[in-house]
C-alpha cells in the first residue's frame, strides 16, 4: 500500500515537476508544456512598479489549436502567435476569453486577424460592449463544451468574484482548471485589482468551483505559480479577510 500511495505522490508530481522548463519566447513572453496536449502562456506587464506575469492556455490538436486567454496585450499575442506558426504549423482555429479585462482578451484583434474564432461568456461580451472593447465572436450562457481532437474542456461560469463576468475552463481528464484572474495564487498577498469585484458572492463562487469539480485538481490562476485546492481556500481567506476589514471600518465609522 505504502508503495502504491508513493508511485501515486510520484505521478501526481510528475504533472508538476514533469512540465517543461520554460522557453522564453520574448523579454515579455514564455511558454513551457504541462501535459501531451495542452501547453501553458505566461506574459508580463509592468503595473506600478511591480512586473505582473499572467497565464493562459493552449490546446494542441492535430490540426488545430485553441487559445485559452490570449497574451497580456495585442505585442505578446502577436509574439505568441508567430511563435505557434513557427512551431506547430497549424492554425488556431478557436479561442475562449475568461472575462472583459486586457490582461484576457487584450489581444482580440490579433485573433481576429486570423480568423479565430473567439468564444466568451454572455456577460463578458456585454461588458465588452460596455466599454467599448472588441468584441468576441461567439457567446454562451453558462457552459460551453470544446473537443480539440481527444481533449475535452469545458468553459463554465461559476457566478461572480473578481470581476461579474470571469468563467473557468476545466480539463476532466487531465483534472485542470484554468481559474483565471477569479483564483489567486498563493504569493497573492490580496485581491489584487477590485474595480470590478463582486466581493461578497466571490466565497460562493469560490464553493460553488470546489463541489462542481471536488477538490483533487490542479489550479491554474490567473497570474502566478499553479498549485491544489489551496489555491480556492486561499482566495477565500483573502476575500474573508477583506470583508471582516471593510466591515470592522464601518463598525468604526458606525
Ligand atoms: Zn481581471
Amino acid at each position: 500500500m505504502k508503495k502504491f500511495v508513493y508511485i501515486f505522490l510520484l505521478l501526481g508530481s510528475a504533472f508538476l515537476s514533469g512540465q517543461g522548463e520554460w522557453q522564453k519566447i520574448t523579454d515579455d513572453l514564455d511558454i513551457r508544456r504541462l501535459s501531451d496536449q495542452i501547453w501553458q502562456h505566461r506574459s508580463f506587464q509592468v503595473v506600478g512598479d511591480i512586473r505582473f506575469p499572467s497565464n493562459g492556455l493552449l490546446v494542441v490538436g492535430e490540426e488545430s489549436l485553441f487559445m485559452i486567454d490570449t497574451a497580456w496585450g495585442e505585442e505578446s499575442t502577436d509574439a505568441l502567435l508567430i511563435w505557434i506558426k513557427e512551431k506547430f504549423g497549424k492554425p488556431v482555429k478557436q479561442a475562449v476569453v475568461s472575462h472583459f479585462h486586457p490582461d484576457r482578451m487584450g489581444g482580440i484583434n490579433n485573433l481576429h486577424q486570423i480568423k479565430t474564432v473567439v468564444f466568451a461568456g454572455e456577460k463578458t461580451v456585454e461588458l465588452a460592449r460596455e466599454n467599448s472593447l472588441p468584441l468576441p465572436d461567439t457567446l454562451f450562457k453558462s457552459s460551453q463544451h470544446f473537443d480539440v481532437d481527444g481533449t475535452k474542456f469545458e468553459a463554465y461560469y461559476p457566478g461572480p468574484g473578481h470581476s461579474p463576468d470571469n468563467i473557468v475552463v476545466w480539463f476532466p481528464e487531465e483534472k485542470l482548471l484554468f481559474g483565471g484572474c477569479l483564483i489567486k495564487s498563493l504569493e497573492a498577498p490580496n485581491l489584487g485589482y477590485i474595480g470590478d469585484a463582486v466581493i461578497e458572492q466571490w466565497a460562493a463562487t469560490m464553493e460553488n468551483l470546489k463541489s462542481r469539480y471536488g477538490e483533487e485538481l490542479r489550479i491554474v490562476p490567473g497570474h502566478g505559480k499553479i498549485g491544489d485546492v489551496a489555491l480556492i481556500n486561499h482566495t477565500i481567506a483573502l476575500v474573508e479577510a477583506y470583508l471582516e476589514k471593510s466591515s470592522k471600518t464601518l463598525n468604526y465609522k458606525l
